[in-house]
């Protein structure tokens, strides 16, 4: 069993590294990093649960933010693991990275390794049933990534939270490469569908399901968890004189459903309020049954740390510290 204090909702931040055009602009360098929880901005300290400055490795982040989630999902829980933060701050490199690569990889091929050898070690008693669905969620609509005519499900507001998701494919996998191969297949739909992937990255947001059953053949005894991947639309926000027409409809959306996720887990990490406001956007009706309660929430806070980003660090920060 986990105890009391292993719930609610953990904030980390990670800071990614100068990248070559910032490096090339010569632009400031401006965090300061404080024992493990503390990031300084200009004077101005943000404290949460754990801060992962630049030179942290995918593996040490993997540790940090989602090992102690998976083996609660593989107890029985449900989990969520969002990456926030502006557009090129780090937030797909934190939840996929190079799937391929073993020292660059990400959370999800991570986790999808450690599932398999938690699997693998275990009693033989013990019959697993793995399935993923890999979706987005673009201006309140679902697009469900794995299947071929990347079909568009709209979401009917009438619809009870645990049947938003029925019509999505769901595979069924039985080793980490068949769920890297599901990635792969996800991410080719993905960029099929679209002209120009950085910008239709920055505006939806994805989403990998993993979904656990587990059943002892002696006892019957069963069991299931399931852990949404999130990796969150652009938190930039949009210069009012640039935006016009879809543009400006879809930057108001994407703020409109970052601050609906932000007032849910708000109320969650208050713990004492009793309406949480699910019904508020899309994705936190959909996310419902792994939000909150005895849910296991992680929200990782991705940052630039260049002065030019300097005004969305700040703003990300802070959508952070509501929670700590
Ligand atoms: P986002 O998904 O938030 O738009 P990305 O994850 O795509 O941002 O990151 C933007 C670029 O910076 C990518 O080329 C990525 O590989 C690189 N990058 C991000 N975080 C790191 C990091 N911690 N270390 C090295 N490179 C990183
Ligand atoms: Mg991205």
């Amino acid at each position: 069993m986990v105890d009391a204090a292993e719930c609610g909702v953990k904030v980390m931040c990670r800071f990614r590294p100068l990248n070559e055009a910032e490096i090339t602009r010569g632009d400031k360098y401006i965090p300061k990093f404080k024992e493990d929880d503390t990031v300084v901005i200009t004077g101005k300290p943000y404290v949460f649960d754990r801060v992962l400055p630049p030179n942290t490795t995918q593996e040490q982040v993997y540790e940090q933010c989602a090992k102690q989630i998976v083996k609660d999902v593989l107890g029985g829980y449900n989990g969520t693991i969002f990456a926030y933060g502006q557009t090129s701050s780090g937030k797909t490199h934190t939840m996929e990275g190079k799937l391929h690569d073993p020292q660059l990889m990400g959370i999800i091929p991570r986790i999808a390794q450690d599932i398999f050898d938690h699997i693998y070690s275990m009693d033989e008693n013990l019959e697993f049933h793995i399935k993923v669905s890999y979706f987005e969620i673009y201006l309140d609509k679902i697009r469900d990534l794995l299947d071929g005519e990347s079909l568009f499900l709209f979401l009917n507001d009438d619809l009870p939270a645990s049947s938003l998701l029925q019509g999505c494919t769901e595979r069924f996998v039985s080793s980490p490469e068949e769920v890297m191969d599901v990635i792969d297949e996800g991410k080719a739909n993905r960029h099929v569908a679209v002209t120009n992937m950085n910008e239709h990255s920055s505006r939806s947001h994805s989403i990998f399901l993993i979904n656990i059953k587990q059943e002892n053949v002696e006892t019957e005894k069963k069991l299931s968890g399931k852990l949404y991947l999130v990796d969150l639309a652009g938190s930039e926000k949009v210069s009012k004189t640039g935006a016009e027409g879809a543009v400006l409809d879809e930057a108001k959306n994407i703020n409109k459903s970052l601050s609906a996720l932000g007032n849910v887990i708000s109320a969650l990490a208050e713990g004492t309020k009793t309406h949480v406001p699910y019904r508020d956007s899309k994705m936190t009706r959909i996310l419902q049954d792994s939000l909150g309660g005895n849910c296991r929430t992680t929200i990782i806070i991705c940052c630039s740390p260049s002065v030019y980003n300097e005004a969305e660090t700040k703003s990300t920060l802070m959508f952070g510290q509501r929670y700590s």
